[in-house]
């Protein structure tokens, strides 16, 4: 150690290393070195600002050069230091352009937001914040407090409601069931498990419900044969009918149903289930009533939309994702729950190290580590906060509306011609689609095609069996022309001849 500066304490290692004199630490250590990486910063601003400008003068999506794949495949991990300049290089030449392509205004593939660059902007204040939003006394916290009093005012939810900001709704989801299973068994179940009563718990989703909450039923040890995916009608909405029948099976047979899920928009085609009729089926059976709403619950914003959702504000759990059709960059998944002593029945825990005070910085009435799983949270909801108060509320509704009317003059175009045929009814913001006389094969190849030619980007599902293009209008940016683009992509790449190889034509 340096026996000449006092501020070196011995640690009691035999060779510790040698420190450098202040300032210590990782920030630069002159006015010059910060004047240096001030510069470079507002270089990578720019340089961000200039992606997002010109966004459609590129490519959507484009496979990375092997040299990128080469850059980025060594496993030797950086023990020394490495020039920022020489970072950022790799990042402009081996990341930047071959990104996902959400941002580009032909992405409809999955369902994917496309980010602004204010969201952008707040994520970089965020990042300078480095707020950990477990819980005390600070200003982000409130600021989440705040998007949250928000979230559940327009939902409908009433005082005393609870939500934070969770990575996604796969998280929502699973979280959720997590509370109706112990607002079932009650906080007992947080010491034993609820054994052995938890074995009898039953939920229902209808079949079309995301493949997250069959896992959510796996991550809280219910298992997915607990969870009972009920058919759907004509319009992929759950079937009430078969509903009830399933909720008076399982009753004859012993079993004890808890948890009835609701999806505002299902992944495969944006159906809306009948949300009302649900909450009336949860209140007269006593079950906790969560709505998936990670696609359509924005559509709440949309006064045009908003009736779709009714029933939503019935809810005792509501998951949604901001990072999708609510434009916030990923990741800002919320849970919107009715009573916050729920949460706090399922996660508060008298950890010492996390003792409040009285007053002063350990202090705060809301700790979010006390209504959720996670402990260190990072400053989600400042780029909801930024994206709802610069845009308003209304453009994000109307966001949403020009989604589904986007899917709408796709699923037009599509009945319009003899080539196309539509697989599923229009709900929401998605449309599905298939090119007669082609087989599964077939619309796999053409959206590869798709992709590889960088202008649109639906993705695949299946439907009743079969493969179908599925493009879902979650992006800000995309316009009728998009829409065009993909239906006129679809069908040059569809014509006898000209298709790609591997595709069935009708023979
Ligand atoms: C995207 C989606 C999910 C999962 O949400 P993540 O934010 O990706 O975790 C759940 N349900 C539906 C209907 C979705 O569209």
């Amino acid at each position: 150690m340096n026996e000449n500066d006092p501020d070196v304490g011995d640690g009691g290692a035999a060779d510790a290393p040698s420190y450098p004199a202040a300032p210590a630490g990782l920030d630069p250590a002159t006015p010059e070195e910060w004047a240096a990486l001030r510069a470079r910063g507002h270089r990578m601003l720019d340089a961000m600002f200039d992606h997002l400008e010109t966004l459609r003068d590129r490519p959507l999506w484009q496979p990375a050069p092997a040299e990128a794949a080469a850059a980025l495949g060594t496993a030797k991990p950086p023990l020394g230091p490495t020039p920022l300049a020489e970072i950022e290089a790799d990042f402009m030449r081996f990341v930047l352009p071959y990104g996902g392509g959400n941002l580009h205004p032909g992405f409809m593939g999955w369902v994917q937001g496309g980010g602004t660059a204010v969201g952008m902007l707040a994520e970089m204040l965020a990042g300078g914040l480095n707020a950990n939003l477990g819980g005390r006394n600070h200003a982000p916290i409130a600021v989440e407090r705040q998007v949250a009093g928000w979230v559940a005012q327009l939902f409908g939810y009433p005082e005393g409601a609870g939500g934070q900001f969770l990575t996604g709704a796969s998280q929502a989801n699973f979280v959720a069931v997590h509370l109706a299973r112990l607002r079932t068994l009650g906080a007992r179940a947080r010491v034993d498990g609820g054994r052995p009563e938890a074995a009898r718990l039953v939920a229902y989703a209808s079949e079309a419900v995301h493949g997250c909450v069959p896992r959510a039923m796996e991550l809280a040890g219910l298992g997915r044969d607990a969870l009972r995916l009920i058919p759907t009608d004509d319009k992929g909405r759950i079937d009430l009918a078969a509903l009830d029948g399933a909720l008076a099976d399982d009753r004859a047979a012993g079993a004890r149903p808890f948890l009835l899920i609701g999806s505002a928009g299902t992944v495969n085609t944006g159906a809306i289930d009948d949300l009302a009729a649900l909450a009336d089926r949860a209140e007269a059976e006593g079950l906790h009533f969560h709505v998936d709403g990670a696609l359509g619950a924005p559509a709440q914003f949309s006064a045009r939309l908003r009736s779709l959702l009714d029933g939503i504000a019935r809810s005792d759990s509501l998951a949604f994702d901001f990072h999708k059709l609510a434009q916030v960059p990923y990741d800002a998944g919320f849970l919107l729950v009715r009573d916050e002593q729920w949460q706090r029945a399922a996660f508060a825990a008298d950890n010492s190290y996390l003792t409040r005070a009285a007053s002063g910085l350990a202090a705060g009435a809301w700790w979010p580590c006390d209504t959720g799983p996670d402990l260190s949270r990072g400053f989600r909801a400042l780029k909801a906060w930024f994206t709802l108060r610069h845009y308003g509320i209304e453009a994000l509704g109307r966001v949403v509306e020009q989604g589904c009317d986007l899917a709408s003059h796709a699923a037009r175009r599509v009945a319009a011609d003899p080539r196309l045929e539509l697989r599923a009814p229009v709900a929401l913001n998605v449309v599905c689609f298939g090119i007669a006389g082609t087989d599964d094969a077939g619309h796999a190849a053409i959206v590869e095609a798709l992709h590889a030619g960088g202008r649109v980007a639906p993705s695949l599902t299946v439907l009743d069996g079969r493969r179908a293009i599925r493009a879902a209008f979650v992006n800000h940016r995309s316009t009728t022309a998009d829409a065009d683009a993909l239906i006129d992509g679809v069908l040059a790449l569809a014509a006898p001849g000209t298709g790609p190889q591997g595709r069935a034509d009708s023979a």
